[in-house]
């Protein structure tokens, strides 16, 4: 079995920690200019199917 040569410090450990930490950050989110559900940016609106102005969904409740 290979077995690390030395232990890693806790400056190294912790470091890598951070960087995977700081990396789990939430999607961008913004509103629909349509009817103000909150959306992700760069995807369709879930709630009325419309992304940059016009349908790119079938959603079932249309106003
Ligand atoms: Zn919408």
């Amino acid at each position: 079995m290979a077995t690390p040569k030395r232990r890693i410090s806790h400056a190294r450990t912790h470091n890598r920690k951070a960087k995977f930490l700081a990396s789990l950050t939430a999607p961008e989110v913004t509103t629909c200019p349509r009817c103000g559900e909150s959306v992700q940016t760069h995807r369709a609106c879930s709630a009325c199917g419309y992304y940059r102005g016009r349908q790119v969904l079938k959603v079932a409740e249309e106003e």
